[in-house]
């Protein structure tokens, strides 16, 4: 049994190669992504792991059909980079990987929270300029006096909650389904707008939805404490950009962790060193100085690479032994 892993870095290329010694079988990784070009390197290969960051090219469905190829995983929770119709129109079974390490993405919302609290960044800055007074500017607040609001509490957003409660913080939360398991961690409020008046930090873990689509506009800003700071781990659609800026420009809120930027398909992850952006929405969203900015590393682990470069070699392993998985998405 032969499976080949695409867009491997060196790191994943190990895991796999681990993973393949004790399942007896044989891995191929390339850093290659899988495009048409890489027909003829899959002959005789019996399933394929990858890493989709743009839409998979149409013509690879009907073209790894006729290769005997049954499946593509995913190493990651989302698969709108595949387009399913044609997935199962020409048999094949798209799996991915959907929890990976919640704890990864759970402990970096606190980080930044505590960054911008603690005002870590405006600290560097001055030290940078070799200025090492103590004054108001960088005096922070104590993140255990503060209430917490999780909106979204699913497997990240309880992970979270869990965090924040850990080091003393009141924590309140909405979902439309309220979990019964973090009685005694979580407030639940009857809606996300009694949670957002309430909270000094609000940390977002819903998924992108017609409902969520900016959710945090103008009018959600307006009704936030002045000195609120908002995370987003979750997705960048979820904030209207250009009115969170303005907001922090108003003094609405005091500050943003910004993880997942609504645009940021063309960028992340690539290596723009020395070009210009040509969104000017980011380019000011990055170098706004109430805004810490991170491109979508939230999950990047030691701990949750493996888990994703293992969680999608199991769903193949399952997928070539027995036709199917539970990681199936189609
Ligand atoms: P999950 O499905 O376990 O939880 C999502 C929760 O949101 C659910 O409890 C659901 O009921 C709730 N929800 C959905 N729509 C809602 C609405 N309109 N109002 C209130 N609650 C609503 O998902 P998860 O694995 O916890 O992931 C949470 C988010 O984190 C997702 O957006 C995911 O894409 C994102 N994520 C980010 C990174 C990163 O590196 N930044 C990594 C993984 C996942």
């Amino acid at each position: 049994m032969k499976f080949k892993v695409f867009n491997a870095t060196p790191e994943e290329s190990q895991i796999a190669l681990n993973w393949g010694k004790v399942h007896n079988v044989d891995i191929e990784t390339t850093p290659h992504l899988l495009t048409m070009d890489e027909l003829p390197g899959l002959a005789g290969i019996d399933g394929i792991i990858n890493l989709q960051i743009g839409q998979l090219e149409p013509e690879l469905y009907p073209a790894l059909n006729q290769l005997g190829i049954k499946q593509i995983a995913q190493r990651g929770a989302g698969t709108d980079m595949y387009n399913m119709a044609l997935a199962s129109a020409n048999d094949i079974i798209i799996t991915n990987v959907p929890s990976y390490s919640p704890e990864s993405i759970a402990e970096f919302a606190l980080t930044l929270a505590l960054q911008l609290i603690r005002k870590t960044e405006d600290i560097r800055l001055r030290i940078e300029a070799h200025n090492f007074r103590w004054e108001n500017v960088i005096c922070g607040r104590v993140l255990g006096q503060m209430t917490v609001a999780i909106l979204g509490t699913g497997r990240i957003g309880q992970a979270t909650a869990k965090m924040f409660k850990s080091v003393g913080c009141r924590v309140i939360g909405y979902d439309l389904y309220p979990s019964e398991q973090m009685e005694g961690i979580i407030e639940y409020k009857e809606s996300i707008m009694e949670a957002v008046e309430e909270a000094d930090v609000i940390s977002l873990h819903m998924p992108p939805s017609p409902e969520t689509h900016h959710l945090f506009d103008k009018a959600m800003f307006e009704r936030l404490k002045p000195d609120a700071i908002l995370i987003n781990t979750a997705r960048g659609a979820l904030i209207n950009t250009e009115d969170l800026l303005e907001a922090l420009d108003l003094g609405l809120l005091a500050g943003a962790g910004i993880d997942t930027y609504e645009f940021e398909a063309p960028y992340i992850p690539k290596d723009w060193t020395g070009q210009p952006l040509e969104d000017q929405t980011f380019e000011a969203l990055i170098h706004h100085p109430k805004v810490i900015y991170t491109p979508h590393v939230a999950y990047f682990t030691d701990e949750a690479v493996k888990n994703l470069v293992e969680g999608a070699l199991n769903a193949t392993l399952d997928i070539v032994k027995t036709g199917t998985t539970q990681n199936r998405v189609n």
